[in-house]
């Protein structure tokens, strides 16, 4: 399936997902989600709350992108967004935001530079990301390199910036390393990656989020060169964000090191109380729904390292109170926040979680394990699976059949025993194997 409206794709797509996970499952996360859109490399799914794409972000992020990929049989990067939910009298906080129309750049509405509060932690990055957009190309500015911890505001400044830039009609790309390096490959597959170079060296402004992604793809990184060096001569403005400074990435070539401290370089960093307060206040306020101060001081003097978090638990109060039908008092707060740290909701080992992991370390989509694909790689992920269902799961033959595309009992067997065998004589096979192991363990202990 190549063609078809996002809501008939993602209807598609739902009928394969609800074959991976559990029932309950499903009807908690997947049942009132919508197909939105489907760009070039963006699935847009609408959830009916932050919950909701707050779990399947963590949760399920992978298996619906595969699934996705799939279908499409083109890579597809998911994003959720948030509609109203059908029964106002349910809706959450935060359940009727307008969405953000995909396709203008991918750009959040929500991240602009008048909602980012300014504090002494993140002021001169602020100034910079305004200056850069305002006069994009000037030397001072060029590139403009944000760095800091998760959950900062970098994205929100470079967001903020392209929001700028496209008030005053100049071409912006906006786009996470990942994506670009994704998009990247796919051109190369389809030696179509002059076009992609042609196309980012047409940027007035390029922003790249969480450039230290590029660290290590060598062919990627060689293409970025290129296109950061064209755009560079012609005063177009570049800005990246990345997790710490230029020089710390690792595996990053030199060249580009260096070129991203031609700039400026500046930092996000965790915000003091009084601005986890603005944050909140700010915050409530745009939503338009009351909370105490009190409960105000609570979550701020709670979370201090992640402003992304700071919201979350703000949300997750707000939330926990509409639920109970309760007043947000203090007590409801602190019981909302209880568990806050230890947030990630419980996954137990199930085969979606393994075939999952497999279908990841093989880069196979789980649809093809599924599938009658017989080539050699599909193959051997899909009787390393069978093989791991049984071991790690203690799955019967039969169960492991119905898994992995309603396959014979006496198939699974023979390609457990192969795989066993296999393992003895093929060091790869064998790391790649205990290597899975071990992370379906990790995932699962970590719930
Ligand atoms: P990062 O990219 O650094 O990991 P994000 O830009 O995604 O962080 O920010 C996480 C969340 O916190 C977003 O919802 C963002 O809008 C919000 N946020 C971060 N910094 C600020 C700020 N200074 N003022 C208002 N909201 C902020
Ligand atoms: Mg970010």
């Amino acid at each position: 399936m190549k063609s078809g409206s996002a809501k008939e794709i993602w209807e598609t797509a739902l009928g394969e997902l609800e074959l991976q996970i559990s029932k309950a499952n499903y009807r908690t996360w997947l049942d009132k989600t919508v197909g939105l859109s489907c760009s070039e490399s963006e699935f847009v799914i609408g959830v009916p709350n932050t919950f909701v794409a707050e779990y399947l972000d963590k949760n399920q992020r992978s298996m619906i992108e595969k699934t996705l990929i799939g279908l499409l049989e083109k890579p597809v990067t998911v994003t959720f967004g948030l509609v109203s939910s059908q029964q106002p009298s349910g809706s959450f906080f935060g359940g009727s935001k307008p969405l953000v129309p995909a396709g203008a750049g991918h750009l959040n509405a929500q991240y602009t530079f008048d909602s980012f509060i300014v504090s002494n932690a993140n002021r001169m990055a602020y100034a910079a990301a305004l200056g850069a957009s305002e006069n994009p190309g000037l030397r001072a500015y060029n590139p403009l390199f944000i760095y800091g911890g998760v959950g900062l505001g970098k994205t929100h400044l470079l967001h903020a910036m392209g929001h700028v830039a496209q008030g005053t009609n100049r071409n912006v790309f906006y786009l996470s390393a990942e994506q670009f390096t994704t998009e990247f490959v796919c051109a190369i597959r389809e030696r179509k990656a002059d076009d992609f170079r042609s196309k980012y060296q047409s940027a007035d402004m390029l922003l790249v989020d969480d450039i230290q992604f590029l660290g290590g793809k060598e062919q990627t990184e060689e293409t970025f060169f290129h296109i950061f060096n064209e755009l560079h001569n012609n005063n177009r403005q570049i800005a990246v964000t990345c997790n710490q400074l230029p020089k710390s990435i690792p595996q990053m070539d030199d060249r580009l090191r260096s070129r991203f401290e031609w700039g400026l370089t500046t930092s996000v960093q965790p915000p003091d109380f009084e601005t986890r307060l603005s944050i909140l206040q700010a915050k409530i306020g745009s939503e338009g729904v009351e909370v105490p101060q009190q409960v105000l001081n609570l979550i701020a003097e709670k979370i201090k390292r992640n402003i992304r978090e700071l919201e979350g638990a703000l949300n997750r109060v707000t939330a926990y109170a509409r639920l109970l039908g309760t007043a947000i008092t203090p007590d409801l707060a602190r019981e909302a926040m209880e568990d806050i740290g230890s947030r990630q909701p419980r996954i137990p080992l199930t085969p979606p979680l393994l075939l999952d992991t497999v279908a990841t370390r093989f880069q196979v989509p789980v649809f093809d394990l599924k599938s009658k694909k017989r080539d050699k790689q599909t193959t051997l992920a899909r009787q390393v699976a069978m093989y791991l269902l049984r071991s790690e799961i203690s799955c019967s033959l039969s169960q492991v059949g119905k898994e992995l595309g309603d396959r014979e009992a006496i198939t699974v067997s023979q390609a457990c025993k192969k795989i066993a065998d296999e393992i003895q004589q093929n060091p790869e096979l064998k790391k790649k194997v205990l290597d899975i192991q071990q992370e379906i363990r990790q995932k699962a202990m970590n719930s």
